[in-house]
């Protein structure tokens, strides 16, 4: 997948976008879904979860999505993320850069998962017998395959800079077990960010962190956004959190119910 040759210039700090030659350029639509729908199975049970969620990510644009435990907010990351699809039948759809997810190839849709949609999982996932900078080295072999190893050096030094990026350039050998849980999470986000994706989502990235620590990662994620340029989802159910993001929506019953900014 591609980007468009031409594109709007967006404000990353803000997520407004600016006059170019004295004409508004409307936001371009990075991500959208529409009537998304999510009924896990549990035995021969039925457990609907998301009922037809509509859902835009402009380029540049934090987007938070509030919603109580249970509402649905890993679910619809997920689905966002390319990690688990919507219902075969009546499911909606999920466009990133215009292209339907549903419509892509296997390798198309690994290409979305490690190139373009960085992920951060709520509970880091590492990988407990690999360092720090395994574990952020880890995602660029997915990404590159085979490929890895002739571009290993040049990958090496850019995972050790974005490790110093995030404040970790002191912990590169350490193990996930001798870190803090804010450690963790930056870990997590260098991981997300190592294959430069134009994406990033994360999964109440500040929900297991006393207040200060995740005062700081958020800091770091609005920071990082900045730099990059990045378009950011965030789910939480913390009402701070979400007073950062340039827009909130909310997850009720299955249903994205308002759009607002705060
Ligand atoms: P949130 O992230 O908002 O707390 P989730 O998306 O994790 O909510 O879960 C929404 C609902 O779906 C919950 O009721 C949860 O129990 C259920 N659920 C999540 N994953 C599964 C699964 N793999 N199988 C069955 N039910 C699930
Ligand atoms: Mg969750």
């Amino acid at each position: 997948m591609t980007a468009p040759a031409q594109e709007p210039h967006t404000t990353p700090s803000t997520g407004t976008h600016q006059q170019v030659g004295g004409a508004a350029h409307a936001p371009e639509t990075v991500l959208s879904a529409s009537g998304l729908r999510k009924t896990y199975l549990l035995g021969r049970v039925k457990v609907p979860v998301l009922h037809g969620v509509d859902f835009s990510l402009s380029r540049g644009e934090f987007v938070a999505v509030l919603g109580s435990s249970g509402s649905g907010k890993s679910t619809l990351l997920h689905l966002l993320g390319g990690l688990d699809s919507p219902d075969t039948h009546n499911g909606g759809t999920i466009s990133y850069r215009g292209k339907n997810l549903r419509s892509l190839s296997s390798h198309a849709l690994d290409r979305y998962r490690a190139r373009e949609a960085g992920f951060v999982f709520q509970f880091y996932h590492l990988l407990p017998e690999l360092t720090v900078l395994q574990n952020v080295a880890v995602a660029a072999m997915v990404r590159w395959g085979l490929g890895y190893y002739r571009e290993k050096s040049r990958v090496r030094s850019q995972t050790r800079a974005l490790l110093e990026e995030v404040g970790l350039g002191h912990r590169l050998e350490h193990l996930p077990s001798e870190l803090s849980g804010g450690e963790r999470q930056r870990v997590a986000i260098a991981r997300s960010l190592i294959n430069n994706p134009s994406l990033l989502l994360a999964d109440e990235p500040t929900g297991n962190l006393d207040r200060a620590t995740g005062d700081t990662i958020l800091d770091m994620l609005c920071r990082l956004r900045a730099a990059r340029a990045l378009s950011m989802v965030v789910v939480t159910h913390d009402p701070h959190t979400a007073a950062r993001a340039d827009r909130v929506v909310r997850l009720v019953d299955g249903r994205v119910t308002d759009a607002q900014p705060l």
